[in-house]
């Protein structure tokens, strides 16, 4: 296991919060400071943020080298992040990079190259309350919570999730004009491990609450790379002398 700090990077396109008053009143610092707040309270984590319009993103490669997790909020801008960018953050994921996906970035050119599928989904702005259910109460995601949270108002996120099935599942949503979401997907692309957790609309103050913190923490400390072997590919000279 790590015996170093967890690098947490939040990353967000933090477009929203400049141009749209209410969202500006839900996130005045910001939908990264927001989730980087709810992080910083654990000990094992050190947290930066970075956004898009930062040079290069905020995602140097030297920032992403000092990156044990990437934690992803993005919405209206998904087509202005640089091809380059995405290619750079796969490579890092391959390499054992884990990454935390939040709500609207299920459209996000990163995530949907790491599915390979579309990633599109049914969806409804409509205030009505999300009760988030925890399916997979063993898994390290799933710790310290109850058997469901509720949230008052969100946006509805509905199936069918074009998702490759996923590796395990942690969360599923029940919305109250009756439709349901896998909203807490576990998958391993590389070596790197990917959550995708659901909740976070811009309008709605969701990552300000207690238990969805919780989640997303919990989901950086099962996401961060646990120090494994470099893989070796290639032609390989025998261990053994052969015949
Ligand atoms: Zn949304």
């Amino acid at each position: 296991m790590n015996n170093h700090p967890i690098r947490v990077t939040v990353w967000n396109e933090y477009r929203h919060e400049k141009v749209d008053d209410l969202v500006r009143q839900c996130y005045p610092a910001g939908i990264h400071e927001a989730i980087a707040e709810g992080l910083r309270p654990n000990q094992a984590f050190v947290v930066r943020t970075a956004t898009l319009d930062e040079p290069e993103h905020g995602l140097t490669a030297d920032v992403l080298a000092n990156t044990d997790v990437l934690v992803w909020w993005g919405h209206m801008a998904h087509g202005d992040v640089k091809d380059e960018i995405v290619e750079r953050v796969h490579a890092r994921v391959m390499a054992g990079m884990g990454m935390v996906v939040l709500h609207s970035g299920h459209f996000s050119k990163i995530f949907k190259k790491l599915m390979g599928t579309s990633c599109d989904l049914k969806w409804r702005e409509a205030g009505e309350n999300e009760r988030i259910w925890v399916v997979n109460p063993g898994h390290q995601i799933a710790q310290g919570l109850p058997e469901h949270i509720d949230l008052d108002e969100e946006e509805m996120y509905g199936e069918h999730f074009d998702i490759p099935a996923p590796d395990e599942l942690v969360f599923v949503s029940w919305f109250k004009g009756g439709e349901v979401f896998r909203s807490g997907c576990t998958f391993t692309r590389g070596n790197g491990r990917i959550f995708y957790f659901r909740p976070g609309h811009e309008t709605y103050q969701t990552y300000f609450n207690p238990l969805v913190r919780q989640v997303i923490s919990n989901g950086v400390s099962w996401a961060a790379p646990i120090g494994g072997p470099s893989p070796v590919r290639g032609n390989a000279k025998p261990l053994e002398k052969l015949g």
